[in-house]
């Protein structure tokens, strides 16, 4: 049997990784649009620098995984998490509500007031801000939860389901007293130790796998999947942009399921309303340098003030020796969604709004002090969990299985999917092939 997987990021890699001892496949191609492999986690490398599309982590509950993530890699470091939060001006250590002692007192007061005479306890919550209210009370959600989710979704949690989020544990009466009166507690304990590559980004994973693959795989780079075809023998063509041409009885979709759609030639008008109503966010990635390091020995900061434009800030010198400068590199990221107002800033408007951010969380003294390495945009970037999103999606599924055509990765199945849960998609997928 032939095999076509559309795609070489982490899924598209990691599905051939599984399937390619089977005796029963043939030949893997693997077709990916971009001139390298690994997609999101592609490092960017630019002026003797190397950042991600968005900081990285290797972390996981799921061990197996993570073991394997860590075994393709040459070598790797290992770090402690210490993340913070910038309100008014202050840092709070992440999590928001294990180090509420750090607000200004009124803030501190009304959050923990409001935890515990909270109304809302009660409830089944419908959308993610009756979740947040529930399990934080009104006083965290509107300081801090409400504020920095908005930032990063562009989009109101009232208009979100609550899949990201139910997960999250509700703080006990005792560990919010605790945080209150001083004790910083160490919160979401799954992702306090975690792994980086020695060198080479995070990129070094997914090119990990590909060294492992075997002579059965083949990756055809710089070549865009245009149009795919279910043919009357029930095999699959792809073509791609080049006018290459694949066929084969199988057939694997890792790319987004907006361009998947876009190629196939038998979408029928309320599949497409479908997949045309699925929403997602798009990324500003800025790799800035600072004149002077002013941050301490931390990684990632959250920004929920409205006027900074950035919502988070990654220092790239924490993640070891190959990531560190002469001052203080830093990761900027800004979301955004086709046509919204930060779309539609120039790129000067841009630098000049995250060199302001820069001076106003206190990174830089002066706007000048901030040097841009480099400012990239990528389109596919988070999954966005709006209230239509599960219903659009079992529809969208249940039209591919009955064409035969399998789905899987972060936005080949669109759903919020990090590297160690693309992986065991990819492993389960292989398993039940
Ligand atoms: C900002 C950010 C931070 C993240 N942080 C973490 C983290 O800390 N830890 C973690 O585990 N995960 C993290 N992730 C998630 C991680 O990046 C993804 O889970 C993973 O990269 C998804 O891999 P994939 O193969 O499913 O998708 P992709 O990497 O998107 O792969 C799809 C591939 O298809 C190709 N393609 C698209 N269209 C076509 C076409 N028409 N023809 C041919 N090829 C095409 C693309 O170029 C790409 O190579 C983060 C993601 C983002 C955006």
């Amino acid at each position: 049997m032939k095999l076509t997987i559309l795609g070489a990021g982490l899924s598209g890699l990691s599905l051939a990784y599984f399937l390619q001892d089977r005796s029963d496949i043939e030949h893997i191609d693997i077709i990916e649009k971009d001139d390298d492999i690994a997609g999101l986690c592609r490092s960017i490398r630019k002026d003797g620098y190397t950042y991600d599309i968005g900081p990285h982590i290797l972390f996981s509950k799921d061990k197996e995984m993570l073991e394997l993530m860590l075994s393709v890699l040459d070598a790797k470091n290992d770090l402690k998490r210490s993340n913070q939060i910038i309100y008014k001006g202050r840092w709070v250590q992440y999590p928001f509500e294990n180090d509420l002692s750090k607000l200004p007192k009124d803030d501190l007061d009304y959050c923990v007031s409001m935890f515990k005479a909270n109304p809302y306890r009660g409830y089944v919550p419908q959308n993610m801000l009756q979740f947040f209210l529930k399990t934080f009370g009104e006083g965290i959600t509107n300081t801090y939860l409400r504020p920095y989710n908005e930032k990063i979704w562009k989009y109101d949690p009232s208009f979100m389901d609550t899949q990201m989020v139910e997960r999250i544990p509700q703080p006990t009466d005792e560990e919010i007293m605790r945080s209150a009166s001083g004790e910083t507690v160490e919160g979401y304990v799954h992702q306090l130790y975690f792994h980086f590559p020695k060198e080479g980004g995070i990129e070094a994973v997914p090119k990990g796998f590909a060294r492992k693959l075997n002579s059965k795989c083949q990756i055809h780079l710089n070549n865009a999947v245009k149009s795919v075809k279910k043919q009357t023998d029930g095999t699959f063509k792809v073509v791609t942009d080049k006018g290459q041409e694949f066929v084969s009885e199988r057939l694997i979709s890792t790319i987004p399921i907006q361009a998947m759609t876009a190629a196939y030639d038998k979408v029928p008008a309320d599949i497409q309303s479908h997949v045309d109503d699925l929403k997602y966010n798009s990324i500003i990635i800025a790799f800035v340098k600072t004149k002077e390091d002013l941050s301490g020995d931390n990684f990632a900061f959250m920004n929920p003030e409205k006027d900074i434009i950035f919502h988070r800030i990654s220092k790239m010198d924490f993640l070891g020796d190959a990531y560190k400068s002469d001052s203080a590199t830093y990761m900027v990221e800004v979301t955004y969604r086709k046509n919204d107002y930060t779309d539609q800033l120039s790129e000067e408007e841009l630098k000049s709004r995250i060199a302001d951010g820069m001076v106003r969380i206190g990174f830089a003294k002066e706007k000048s002090d901030s040097e841009f390495i480099n400012i990239t945009k990528h389109q596919y970037a988070y999954v966005i969990y709006d209230l239509n999103h599960k219903e659009n999606m079992t529809t969208i599924r249940e039209f591919y299985k009955a064409e035969g055509i399998d789905l899987n990765g972060r936005f080949g199945n669109f759903e919020y999917w990090n590297m160690d849960k693309v992986l065991r998609e990819a492993k389960n997928m292989a398993e039940n092939f």
